[in-house]
């Protein structure tokens, strides 16, 4: 870490002009530390755009910066993230660790003659970036970009913006201090954004209190229709049709935290959420313990992501997607 930081204090003394990228469909810690460090390179007189390579949900509207950033899905908007990516000198890339992650705008961030610095905490880690910052045993992205702005000196540019920011992607990736991955060092952090004004109650009501009726009413639906529990009660299911989507208007990001519920059943050890997509069924996987659906999401589904959170996808109908999933399901227990 001490080498890369040199290497990153190089280049924050010199850069003006840097683009910040995060995976599709951003979650919690993907707009927190994105957010975050925008605002903190801008208190250092750097210029950062963010794009995300998707249209993004609106359940983050609150979060400090939010407004900044561009989709590249979205036609105009693309237009103009593709002269900041040409023009970038540095092209932070957050909360992701291979080019191919960010699909529709991978070429545009292959092709980029910009530096490329890596910040982020899951398995596998490609070696694209001239700089790299991966490590496993962090959390969150955010836990990462605490201690990077710590490790630069800096803690004192940490305003209360970039704190509200920081502590949302600690507390959305860890569970709100309750997942495997809730470490000491994770209560450190959170203590020292805390200690820069972040309100606890703010931030969860607005992370878990934003539902429109009409979301809860789907999630009941879901529980009411959908759940498959087998396996011995061990593996929990549910899957949900364009139809479906359809009528209960789902936006961008309702299916967020549907695929934890499950866990409510006890003994249910593996949850996993299937969702019709335009062009392919989008896989979430949540696990317990030791079992592995990083491994198994990698191996079955094109995917990745942490050992007890991961996602993948798949080309087939979502009826086949299922059954190769109940077909495989046993080797999580193996
Ligand atoms: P979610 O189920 O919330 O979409 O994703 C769970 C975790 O797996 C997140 O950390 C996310 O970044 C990662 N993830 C989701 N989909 C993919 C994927 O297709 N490939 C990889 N490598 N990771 C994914
Ligand atoms: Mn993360």
């Amino acid at each position: 870490m001490n080498e890369s930081l040199q290497k990153l204090k190089e280049i924050l003394a010199t850069s003006k002009k840097t683009v910040i990228v995060t995976h599709p469909n951003p979650d919690g810690d993907a707009f927190g530390s994105t957010l975050a460090w925008k605002l903190f390179l801008e208190k250092m007189g750097t210029y950062a755009c963010i794009v995300s390579p998707t249209n993004y949900t609106k359940n983050f509207k609150w979060l400090p910066a939010y407004d900044s950033i561009l989709s590249f899905e979205d036609e105009s908007q693309r237009a103009i993230a593709e002269k900041h990516i040409a023009a970038a000198e540095v092209i932070y890339c957050l909360d992701f660790n291979a080019i191919t992650r960010l699909d529709k705008l991978s070429p545009a961030i292959q092709q980029a003659k910009a530096i490329k610095v890596m910040i982020d905490h899951h398995q596998s880690p490609e070696d694209f970036a001239a700089i790299t910052f991966s490590d496993t045993n962090y959390a969150a992205t955010c836990e990462l970009i605490y201690d990077i702005i710590c490790g630069l000196g800096e803690e004192a540019k940490i305003d209360e913006a970039i704190a509200q920011n920081l502590y949302t992607g600690l507390t959305t990736d860890t569970g709100f201090f309750a997942f495997s991955n809730t470490t000491a060092n994770v209560h450190k952090v959170a203590g020292g954004l805390l200690n820069k004004g972040v309100s606890p109650e703010y931030i969860q009501d607005k992370v878990f209190n934003i539902f429109r009726e009409e979301r809860l009413r789907y999630y009941g639906y879901c529980f009411l229709n959908k759940l498959h529990v087998c396996h011995e009660g061990k593996v929990a299911y549910m899957s949900v049709n364009r139809e479906e989507a359809k009528r209960f208007h789902l936006q961008p990001g309702d299916n967020e935290s549907l695929v934890n519920f499950p866990f409510k059943v006890e003994g249910v050890m593996v949850s996993v959420l299937f969702t019709e997509e335009q062009d392919k069924v989008k896989i979430s996987f949540r696990s317990k313990g030791k079992i592995d659906v990083n491994a198994f999401a990698r191996k079955h589904f094109e995917g990745g992501g942490h050992v007890n959170a991961a996602g993948g996808k798949s080309l087939l109908s979502l009826a086949d997607t299922e059954t190769k999933f109940l077909q495989e399901v046993k080797t999580l227990f193996a």
